[in-house]
């Protein structure tokens, strides 16, 4: 499997080099260059086949040659470690809860995936690779999760101070070793300007292999698609395939399922709930893309004004909007809706939302409404508690903490406070 960049500036690359690379040096995306046809006892016979097993055949075709069979088993074995449940919510509505790994977020699969794939990929080149990664919140937890006691390389992530919740910000720097957390005194904007500035400067670069790790790197994109089988195998019609409602931010996870769907998983339509970051449901209804700055919303992880997925889900349907619109809907709820949803769900059915998994739900009812549709699923992407502040004291009771995260809040945090200014974090990259 090859990957083309989206700016078409840039030769073909192997995974092993698309995910060194995280970002083609045109600034496209890469983008596998054919879509594989999945295996067809994935579709027809999932539900005899373990979870490992599914993954694995699964992200095969993506990953070619660059990793040898048993190691790429050993790979997706500790990505997935953990359940990944479908929980009825009523009778019409399945939860797909995704925020049983280590840091409550559904990023952990794509970190852990990525982060043993870069070893695999360092070890074999004996060359030390610097993990450079700005975050408002989540992305910092999971990659610091994923890489942590990972050989051969260093993980540096700039966060912004007093902007990040508690629980997140103990999974950031209390875990030592390989990763390293630096306390920026200023916005999310200003940490990531810092690393881009990081990624375009020759000095450091020539010193110093640094890469990203975000969701537009291959190897943190593709293993999403493991979460779109797993619901698959566990869907209880499958003559009935799911509608399913994706929260959205940069649009990396709807986009993975998406391409399960292309490479023949019976999905019936794909829903895009968004915030009020909603540039995406614009597009939808005005085929217009206009990036504006991110607003601040209950659901943080979704903040995102300029969603840089986007450009590969246009491409996997070659830019023919017809196509587009047949499988995705985009939607966009407000604070004030997502609360009442998770007052009201959990008043009628006893399910505690988070409000991503929310927003997720209220879209997927509209839209099942609209087109009398019986059954469906959205992904609940975080455990509710890792966002108290929207649940009100009747919600909040009742669920509990899991043990190894309650143990990272007594540890004791260890960063590094740094002004936003760029000649701080090149000399702190060049010491
Ligand atoms: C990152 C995140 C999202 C958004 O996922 P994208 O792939 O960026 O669209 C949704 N919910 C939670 C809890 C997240 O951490």
């Amino acid at each position: 499997m090859n990957y083309y960049s989206t700016s078409k500036q840039s030769p073909l690359v192997d995974f092993r080099q698309a995910t060194i690379d995280g970002q083609a040096p045109d600034k496209g995306l890469y983008f596998p260059e054919k879509i594989p046809v999945a295996d067809e006892e994935l579709i027809t016979a999932s539900e005899s086949l373990t979870d490992e097993e599914i993954a694995f055949r699964v992200i095969r075709p993506y990953v070619g040659t660059t990793i040898p069979e048993d190691k790429l088993r050993a790979i997706v074995r500790e990505a997935i470690n953990f359940p990944i449940p479908i929980v009825p919510v009523n009778d019409s509505i399945s939860s797909l809860e995704l925020f049983h790994g280590p840091t409550l977020a559904f990023k952990d699969v794509g970190a852990r995936f990525m982060s043993r794939c870069l070893g695999h990929f360092v070890t074999y080149d004996s060359k030390k690779v610097t993990v450079l990664v700005a975050t408002s919140g989540d992305t910092g937890g999971a990659v610091a999760h994923g890489f942590y006691g990972v050989e051969g390389v260093d993980v540096v992530i700039l966060y912004p101070s007093g902007k990040v919740s508690d629980v997140q910000e103990k999974q950031l720097t209390t875990l030592g070793n390989n990763i390293r957390a630096l306390e920026i005194d200023g916005t999310f904007d200003d940490c990531q300007l810092m690393v881009k500035q990081a990624f375009s400067d020759e000095t450091v670069s020539g010193k110093r292999f640094l890469t990203s790790a975000n969701s537009i790197n291959v190897a943190r994109w593709l293993p999403q698609q493991i979460y779109y089988f797993l619901a698959w195998k566990q869907w209880p019609d499958k003559s009935n395939p799911p509608v399913v409602s994706v929260p959205s931010g940069n649009f990396g996870n709807i986009c993975a399922g998406l391409l399960a769907r292309q490479s023949g998983l019976p999905l019936a339509h794909m829903i895009a709930a968004c915030n009020a970051n909603d540039v995406v449901p614009k597009y939808m209804s005005t085929r217009e893309f206009t990036a504006k700055p991110a607003v601040a919303t209950l659901s943080n992880a979704m903040d995102v004004g300029n969603p840089s997925n986007f450009i590969r889900i246009l491409e996997l349907f070659r830019h023919y909007f017809p196509e587009l619109e047949k499988s995705l809907t985009a939607v966009s709820i407000t604070d004030q809706e997502t609360r009442a949803t998770i007052k009201k769900v959990f008043k009628q059915y006893q399910y505690v939302l988070d409000p991503h998994g929310a927003i997720g739900y209220l879209a997927l009812q509209r839209y099942m409404e609209k087109n009398g549709v019986d059954k469906g699923l959205f992904l609940e992407t975080a455990h509710p508690l890792k966002f108290p502040e929207a649940l009100d004291d009747v919600t909040q009771t009742g669920i509990e903490l899991p043990e190894y995260v309650r143990e990272i809040l007594t540890r004791k945090k260890q960063s590094i406070s740094m002004k936003p200014e760029y000649p701080l974090l090149r000399d702190y990259l060049l010491s």
